[in-house]
């Protein structure tokens, strides 16, 4: 989506662009700071509102990047990047895709995290929109207000499960935001398109209510009809105001979570990271295993620690693969196991199953831990999402090793304090034998001379692939499908150069490139399905590539 007119018809560079003086400085989409030339300064009444030298972007760039390091601290660092984001969002996408690696961790998780814990405090100017339940019979109307008329995406919460720190409420404001500064940041999504949402339905989260500074409702979370009814009446209103809008539904609760994808995802275009995000960056580091081990999908075994969003996400994704390994539904199924809160997850327990474990509820005896769990089901993989830490202890991870020469061993729980275990630990107790993985970024571990890099199984590889995609092509739904073909899009994309290090990802400094060919991927996939509104291009790669946002200064003269 590039400036200032973009092929899917973005006006708002256009409509702005007549901007004067301090409101010019004021908009953070136009604003160019120190950058502005002398003419420019002449001829927009900007003379004597900024110092009186002039800085190229490269120059910004460099003075940023300097003041960025020297913050002591990761939240310091975060309060650092959202005010530039707040001034200068060309400067800000330059510095956080020059230095993706070090950034993503402060504008996501872990940092986020963090900052979401202190949002209140922080929070200095509106970025997204509140709507609280007790604004129902309101909603299309509060929508109205945001100013950029032509919202392409939305990421929206209710803060309930927040990473793995949980009910944060109106707190979790940050992940929205978060995640729409990195759909721009890895995949060229221009900015004014993308609309962050926290939907305040109240807290259970006692320190919050006992708050007195705590920014949200602190009446106990609306449940039932009162909340089903609020969420309605949310969708509709985006189909009413901004009718070409993708919804990304992002840290519900997984009560919700499941039941709110089931019911929406055929009325709009619409998609769960957590549960489907999750699922594709997955599968995607176990194809790219298979490479290392020489196996196949069909042939393995999955044992998952944590039967939640993530969790069963995945299974439901391995399961669509392997049939299209050319496994039966259910004999896929029979592959993947669960161990939960309760233990393994099986038929008769004695507890009331969630509907998203029941397919996985095996027949089987009762197994009460994971290390039983383990030996008694020899999997070939084991797949942490328990947000647990310390799970994966030294015995499991040894008779992992004793069962396969090269077990997969990912810990994606987040942030780094909730991994299962540390890249470290899985090097160390399998003597560099285990393909291993983490949801937050671990340090390459020296080993017995050899250097070992850990995939990071960050969703930021896919959601905004799949998100670009689905825009390009106007999909109409988004389906299980295109996750499969962005899990299969990144996994073809890890190198042997990858492989040689361990490393079942890219790395994370090709991301636009890989949202790049998940993208065209994924509409191609929407053309194939039949649910693309858009006209097919003749070269999708080229199509997409031409619509991506590329951060740089317009010239005003
Ligand atoms: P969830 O709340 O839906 O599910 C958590 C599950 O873990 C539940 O089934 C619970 O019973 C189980 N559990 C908790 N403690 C356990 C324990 N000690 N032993 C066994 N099971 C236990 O949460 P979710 O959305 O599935 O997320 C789980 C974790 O995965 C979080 O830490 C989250 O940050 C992480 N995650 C990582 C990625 C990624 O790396 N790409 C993406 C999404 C989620």
């Amino acid at each position: 989506m590039n400036q200032p007119s973009t092929p899917t018809g973005l006006s708002a560079w256009g409509e702005t662009h007549h901007l004067r003086g301090p409101q010019l400085l004021a908009d953070p989409l136009l604003n160019k700071g120190t950058a502005f030339t002398e003419r420019e300064r002449d001829m927009l009444g900007l003379r004597g509102l900024l110092p009186p030298r002039v800085f190229t972007l490269e120059e910004q760039l460099e003075r940023t990047y300097n003041s960025f390091r020297g913050k002591p601290t990761n939240l310091e660092k975060y309060i650092y990047l959202v005010n530039l984001q707040n001034r200068n969002e060309i400067l800000f996408y330059r510095l956080v895709i020059a230095h993706i690696e070090e950034m993503v961790p402060i504008i996501y998780t872990p940092t986020v995290g963090e900052a979401c814990l202190h949002y209140g405090s922080i929070y200095r100017k509106p970025r997204g929109m509140f709507i609280g339940l007790h604004e129902r019979g309101r909603v299309a109307e509060i929508l109205r207000h945001w100013p950029q008329p032509d919202v392409r995406l939305i990421v929206v919460t209710d803060g309930e499960r927040i990473l793995g720190l949980g009910d944060l409420g109106a707190l979790g404001m940050g992940i929205p935001v978060g995640k729409l500064s990195l759909y721009t940041a890895c995949a060229g999504l221009h900015p004014s398109y993308t609309l962050p949402i926290t939907l305040d339905v109240g807290t259970d989260n006692a320190s919050l209510q006992a708050g007195p500074a705590y920014i949200g409702s602190k009446e106990k979370r609306a449940r039932g009809a009162d909340y089903d009814d609020f969420i309605e009446e949310f969708v509709l209103a985006v189909k009413e105001v901004f009718p070409r809008a993708l919804l990304q539904w992002e840290d519900f609760g997984n009560t919700n979570a499941f039941r709110l994808l089931r019911s929406y995802r055929h009325r709009l275009p619409s998609f769960n990271d957590d549960i489907q995000g999750t699922a594709a960056v997955a599968l995607a580091g176990v194809i790219a295993a298979l490479r290392l081990t020489q196996s196949t999908l069909a042939r393995q075994k999955i044992l998952f620690l944590g039967a939640g969003e993530a969790g069963t996400g995945i299974a439901d994704l391995f399961v669509a693969a392997a049939q299209a390994e050319g496994l039966g539904a259910a004999e896929a199924r029979a592959r993947c196991w669960f161990v939960d809160s309760k233990g393994l997850v099986v038929k008769d327990r004695g507890d009331h199953l969630a509907a998203h474990k029941l397919p996985y509820a095996h027949e089987h005896r009762p197994v009460a831990t994971l290390a039983e769990a383990v030996n008694v089901l020899q999997p070939t993989a084991l797949i942490g999402v328990s947000g647990t830490p310390a799970t994966f202890t030294r015995e499991i991870v040894e008779a992992m090793i004793a069962l396969n020469p090269r077990p997969i061993i990912f810990a994606l729980s987040n942030p780094t304090s909730k991994a299962e275990c540390t890249a470290e630990q899985a090097y160390a107790w399998s003597g560099g034998r285990a393909i291993f993985a983490s949801g937050s970024p671990f340090a390459p571990v020296e080993l017995n001379g050899r250097t070992h890099v850990p995939g990071q199984g960050n969703n930021i590889y896919i959601f905004p692939g799949v998100g670009l995609g689905a825009l390009a092509s106007e999909a109409r739904e988004v389906t299980d499908g295109m996750f499969l073909v962005a899990a299969r899009t990144l996994a073809g994309l890890v190198g042997p150069e990858d492989l040689a290090l361990g490393r079942v990802y890219p790395s994370l400094t090709k991301v636009r490139e890989v949202s790049l060919q998940i993208a065209a991927a994924v509409a191609a996939a929407a053309h194939d399905a039949g649910l693309a509104g858009a006209p097919r291009p003749a070269d999708p790669v080229a199509d997409i590539r031409e619509r991506m946002f590329e951060p740089v200064y317009r010239d005003y003269a």
